[in-house]
């Protein structure tokens, strides 16, 4: 083959017949024109690594002799996946019927969305790395990964995302507040998907706090949030003081629309205002093409899409899934404060909206036979200390009648613990129509 060039993929699966569909793929990868299949290791089982509980998978790794252009065998490895009954849909580290990844393709080092060469985290799995060493693989020197650049002057931040723009790069945005956890990796993910650099800011925002003590007793984690933004090849983390984003004389405020009414804001006053002066000062320094949000605050983001429209705000705004735990509970920085009993209690809010939404599938349309046995199952839990559970439309977040006529949404807020008063707030909401996952 003329202008051949030695690339080597990554080989995966963990539904239906796992050997039976890398096979196939393998099988026809060589039949492609330009493409030769030159060794396959052996196929072994794996733990799943990240993403929901799920089964084993069975992984290894092939080397190719190819003269395609490595945009083109990894098109062709994306249809071979969807051939084999992958959704191209699906979030990242979910179960899936094949998983193709072009690992290395001769020397060449690249930097984009959705290709980036060698792959960024092959040196971290074994699952990876033992097969690749059985075939001949002479492993490339590693990309450092863990030089993150880390800005916290807002000055600074504005002049390197306006040179990555002036590049042509895409840039994704994921606002936190730190104590990462695999909900913030899911979205980091996500713009990694679909931008050439991410952009991650930490900073625990005190105009969103109604109290000094919930502040302070916020969780943080810096070690372990390095880990998850190497992890996730984050590219720039903005930390700046509390004095950088709000200087002496700050005074100004958001004040935000209907979307900040009721559940949340009935409780915590003030809460929308400050996160929405947090974010819009966040993304114009940041000026994103697609900026990250997750669907477990969903009130927020409602607020937050109505600001993105006011104000004109850059680029997109994206809604991710809720990332959960096996169990059901919704992963939050906040789980960390449940001790004890509290976890296992914390499962009840789960419940309930699960149990609103099998009755909303079941037929049932009445606004008050939807919510009475969630609230009786919230009421069993002694340590639950219900706030609101509500029925809104999806999404919208408008208030519904009685009888349910649009895809409805369940919402609702409690406090985990022996009193309301010394227990863990928790927030979680589930889509009830039939698509919802
Ligand atoms: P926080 O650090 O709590 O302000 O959250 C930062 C972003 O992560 C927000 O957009 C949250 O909605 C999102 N997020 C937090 N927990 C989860 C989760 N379990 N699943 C998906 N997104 C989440």
């Amino acid at each position: 083959m003329a202008n051949q060039v030695i690339a080597h993929i990554g080989l995966g699966a963990n539904l239906g017949d796992r050997e039976a569909s890398i096979r196939t793929a393998l099988e026809r990868l060589g039949d492609t024109p330009g493409v030769r299949i030159d060794a396959v290791s052996t196929l072994r089982e794996t733990d799943p690594v990240g993403g929901p509980p799920q089964p084993k998978f069975l992984n290894g790794a092939a080397r190719l002799e190819t003269c395609l252009g490595p945009e083109a065998l990894l098109e062709i490895m994306h249809v071979l996946e969807v051939e084999a009954g992958r959704d191209p849909e699906d979030p990242p580290n979910h179960p899936r019927m094949l998983d193709l990844d072009l690992l290395t393709y001769g020397d060449l080092r690249i930097e984009k969305k959705g290709l980036q060469l060698p792959h960024p985290r092959m040196w971290d799995r074994a699952f990876v790395l033992q097969p690749l060493a059985e075939i001949g693989c002479r492993l490339p020197d590693r990309v450092d990964s863990s030089q993150i650049e880390e800005i916290s002057e807002p000055a600074q931040l504005v002049a390197r995302t306006a040179s990555w723009r002036s590049e042509g790069l895409k840039i994704g945005f994921v606002p936190t507040m730190g104590a990462l956890h695999e909900g913030h990796a899911s979205l980091m993910r996500l713009a990694r998907r679909d931008c050439d650099r991410l952009v991650v800011s930490i900073f625990v925002n005190p105009l969103q706090f109604g109290s000094e003590k919930d502040l302070q007793t916020y969780p943080n984690s810096p070690e372990d949030d390095r880990a998850i933004l190497r992890q996730e090849a984050v590219d720039l983390v903005f930390t700046p003081s509390v004095d950088a984003l709000f200087p002496s004389g700050f005074a100004s405020k958001i004040s935000v629309g209907s979307e900040a009414e009721g559940m949340e804001a009935a409780s915590r006053p003030g809460h929308f205002s400050g996160v929405a002066t947090v974010v819009a000062r966040l993304w114009l320094l940041v000026n994103p093409h697609c900026a990250y949000f997750g669907r477990k605050d969903a009130q927020q983001f409602a607020v937050l899409r109505r600001l993105h429209v006011d104000l004109a705000l850059s680029g997109e705004i994206l809604a991710c899934p809720i990332i959960r735990d096996g169990d059901g509970l919704a992963l939050s920085s906040r789980n960390q404060h449940l001790r004890g009993d509290d976890r296992q209690a914390a499962t009840v809010l789960f419940k309930a909206l699960n149990r609103c939404r099998e009755l909303y599938l079941a037929g049932e349309r009445r606004k008050t036979q939807l919510l009475t046995p969630a609230l009786e199952l919230l009421a069993a839990e002694p340590r639950c200390h219900l706030d609101y559970l509500e029925l809104r439309a999806a999404d919208s977040l408008d208030e519904l009648g009685e009888v349910i006529e649009m895809p409805p949404q369940a919402l609702l807020a409690a406090v985990i613990g022996e009193s309301s008063a010394s227990g863990t707030r928790l927030i979680d909401n589930m889509l009830l129509a039939a698509e919802a996952g």
